[in-house]
């Protein structure tokens, strides 16, 4: 095990992990000790992944030929757009979430495909949604915002919509664009991180999406963190998500608003004074306007989001962070308190690579994008 940590190495010794590069030097080589290559630089199978990737990408290239329709289904919006192989959105189309009946939002699906299917030829459906859907991709085991529990969702909208239709979890369809086409590209070992009212969570290994022995891995927003913490919607107390989130920020920032600290003038001023409406949102904003609690409080959520980046990284050791969501509009302000607790917290720092964490490419549509290549190239394993 890499666990050797450094207690017996002296502080001004130990290596702290240079963000931005994909591999680290070792703790000798930065204490000028020694010019020999660590040992994972040495080996050869260290770099097996590229040749793996290339072949994925091989397989992937067959199956670049027609649009796919992707719907990402959200608790308020129902977003969908034809994409081409290339992952650009032709065309766009939305409507609400109309309540959480399963039918009615079966009519809406149909609604939208009929209408973005007038102007293109469309070979296949992908759907996102919170949720969890089984290994085939055919039922939605369970969904927080809909009513579907053990629905059998592919089978009745491939008959309603008369192509192949993909089920995906809205996390698993934006890492999987993240990987196609955005800041995971050329990442074998990739770990996609969604900051939104939670934490959303996804992995694409060696060229496909890893979901676990029964279709429910990535629920990472759900370890606990803090034991005895804040009370979770899953019921749990203390998980990550309640410290590293849009919501996490937004309930810190309230608090400070009431605690009458001078520091909340500015984040007081932005509501009217009325603090219960101080959201994530607006603690950005004003964060990036330069206003310095704001900052400090997205600050402190960047540094929970690093601890938490690093118990992944103890786990699964991939190659790279991406980190997408609405918090990602903080930027530098979020990523950098989180890079520097990663290297703080990194078990075996100092005696091993790093992974980097980037900031997602693809924006609020990563999701639909994500869902309608998974549709495209499932469709073409299929035939
Ligand atoms: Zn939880």
């Amino acid at each position: 095990m890499v666990s050797v940590a450094t207690h017996g190495v002296p502080a001004g010794l130990r290596w702290k992990p240079r963000m931005g590069t994909m591999y680290a030097q070792s703790a000798g080589e930065h204490a000028g000790l020694s010019r020999k290559p660590a040992p994972w630089r040495r080996s050869a199978s260290f770099r097996a992944g590229s040749r793996q990737r290339d072949s994925f990408r091989t397989q992937l290239r067959l199956g670049r030929r027609g649009l796919a329709i992707g719907i990402d289904i959200g608790g308020t919006k129902v977003a969908a757009g034809v994409v081409d192989a290339e992952g650009r959105i032709l065309s766009e189309a939305r409507r609400s979430t109309p309540g959480t009946d399963p039918r009615a939002v079966e009519r809406v699906i149909v609604e939208l495909v009929e209408e973005l299917g007038r102007a293109h030829r469309i070979r296949s459906v992908g759907i996102g949604a919170a949720g969890w859907m089984d290994l085939d991709g055919g039922t939605v085991l369970f969904s927080p915002h809909l009513a579907w529990r053990n629905e059998p969702l592919r089978a009745s909208l491939q008959q309603l919509l008369r192509r192949p239709v993909l089920l995906a979890n809205d996390a698993d369809a934006a890492a999987w664009a993240e990987w196609r086409f955005g800041a995971g590209q050329g990442e074998d070992r990739l770990v996609c991180i969604t900051l939104g009212t939670g934490i959303g969570g996804a992995m694409v290994m060696d060229g496909r999406v890893e979901r676990g022995r029964f279709g429910v891995a990535g629920e990472f927003g759900h370890q606990v963190i803090m034991p005895g913490g804040h009370r979770c919607e899953c019921g749990n107390r203390g998980c990550w998500e309640q410290y590293a989130s849009g919501n996490a920020l937004g309930r810190e920032a309230r608090i400070l608003a009431r605690s009458n600290s001078p520091m909340a003038q500015d984040l007081l001023a932005a509501v009217d004074g009325r603090a219960e409406t101080i959201t994530g949102a607006v603690v950005t904003d004003l964060a990036l306007a330069g206003d310095t609690a704001s900052r400090e409080l997205i600050e402190e959520v960047g540094e929970w989001l690093g601890l938490g980046l690093a118990n992944l990284a103890a786990a699964l050791d991939p190659g790279l962070f991406v980190i997408g969501g609405g918090l990602c509009s903080a930027g530098d302000l979020l990523v950098e308190p989180a890079r520097k607790a990663f290297a703080r917290n990194l078990t075996g720092r100092g005696f091993r690579p790093a992974a980097e964490i980037e900031l997602a490419a693809l924006g609020p549509n990563a999701g639909l994008i994500g869902a309608a290549d998974l549709s495209r190239v499932a469709g073409r394993s299929r035939a």
